[in-house]
């Protein structure tokens, strides 16, 4: 039976290498950081992890996990209405919903089953879905499992979305979807627009802070920092696992009915384990470094301003952006393609995208900024994308 199987994959697989498609792995044999080594033995600058605030090896919250580990042991063997709620688990809920100024806060196994697990257990198909055209694919999963009326509305444009709102009148309830940071361009969803938009078309709003957290605004509370909209957002959704720590683990933050409803019905919530305590308690201490201290954030704005001064000052093109994501834009496919294997050559880390994961005739490096970065990691950056710009003849 496998043979006609294997036979078809095999065929599908070809075809993606033939597109120039396939994604290969890189091996990190040292922490995530500013500097990592890979198993070929090259050191290199990473400037395209996650690592917003440079915590995914911070030496407080490796402290945390480990007195965790002594204290609630290994693993929960529980989904959370088991036997799989420990004190921690409360108190990391807390402390994200004071982070946020929201309610009560629900936790997941990971972002995309919160937004898996958001939208089939409050809406139906007397409901409207009305959903940023550029949304994550776990939002764009989670609308999959509801039955509401789907809308989409093109990437932050307050035009189309009131369009969408006006025919999604016929429905009873609406939720406005976006993310809070679109993670190809950089650019933040304009969240003032948006509400006013939610108000004057009676509709729910809720954002996906995925790459905003922690990063956006002047404290790092995200777009509703950014746009002075605390509390007015219905439903926050986030990772643990890229500003706030990179280890693992999501929540949605918002509502209390709202959050309560998700712990009654929500899927991933009932039918899949509970975060395991060191995550858990490691999440709490970042938190707490959060409530101590802007340093991390304040860090992370000097260093993007000065790398987008920099590498527009040699003569790139970049995207406007509003986050710790630039994009410099190359345009031609191959180039970004080419561009990125000669700057790994020049020891910088970063990633190329063409079309389809961005559109037509925009490929671009897309270059992620860190508060563990220093300015001679930038310095360096900047250097390699010069000498390679020159080399192909961008700059
Ligand atoms: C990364 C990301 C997710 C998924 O988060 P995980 O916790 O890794 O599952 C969801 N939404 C957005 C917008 C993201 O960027």
């Amino acid at each position: 039976m496998y043979n006609k199987f294997q036979h078809f994959l095999q065929e599908e697989l070809q075809k993606i290498k033939d597109a120039g498609l396939y994604k290969n792995e890189r091996i990190l044999v040292s922490p995530q950081g500013a500097k990592i080594k890979i198993n070929t033995g090259q050191e290199v600058l990473n400037f395209c992890a996650n690592n917003y605030l440079g915590l995914s090896n911070n030496l407080q919250l490796i402290a945390a996990a480990k007195k965790a580990l002594d204290s609630h042991g290994y693993g929960m063997s529980s989904v959370r209405f088991i036997c799989g709620t420990t004190d921690l688990h409360k108190e990391l809920e807390q402390k994200i919903a004071d982070f946020f100024g929201t309610e009560d806060t629900i936790l997941y196994a990971a972002c995309f089953d919160a937004n898996g697990g958001v939208f089939e257990p409050l809406f139906n198909e007397q409901d409207a879905i009305i959903s940023d055209s550029l949304n994550h694919a776990s939002i764009i999963d989670g609308v999959r499992l509801c039955k509401a009326v789907r809308y989409r509305y093109n990437n932050a444009d307050m035009e189309d979305l009131e369009r969408q709102l006006q025919q999604a009148q016929a429905q009873r309830f609406r939720i406005i979807v976006t993310d809070g940071v679109f993670s190809m361009d950089g650019n933040v969803a304009p969240m003032d627009k948006i509400l006013e938009l939610a108000e004057k078309y009676d509709a729910l709003v809720m954002v996906d802070e995925s790459h905003s957290a922690g990063v956006v605004g002047a404290t790092g509370r995200g777009v509703t920092e950014l746009y002075n909209c605390r509390g007015k957002v219905d439903i926050i959704t986030g990772t643990l696992g890229k500003a706030f720590g990179g280890a693992i683990g999501g929540f949605t933050t918002g509502r209390k009915e709202i959050i309560e409803m998700l712990r009654q019905r929500s899927r991933p919530y009932l039918f899949s384990n509970s975060l395991p305590p060191m995550v858990v308690a490691a999440g709490i201490e970042m938190f707490n470094m959060m409530s101590a201290t802007n340093h991390l954030q304040e860090k992370l704005h000097a260093n993007v301003k000065y790398f987008k001064d920099k590498i527009q000052h040699a003569g790139f093109d970049i995207k406007p952006t509003q986050s710790a994501i630039v994009a410099v834009m190359l345009y031609d496919a191959k180039l970004s393609q080419d561009f990125a294997a000669e700057l790994l050559n020049e020891g910088i880390y970063v990633i190329g995208f063409y079309y389809p994961v961005v559109p037509q005739g925009l490929a671009r490096i897309r270059v992620q900024l860190s508060a563990a970065h220093e300015f001679e990691h930038i310095d360096q950056c900047v250097s390699a994308f010069t000498k390679v710009g020159k080399k192909l003849g961008v700059i």
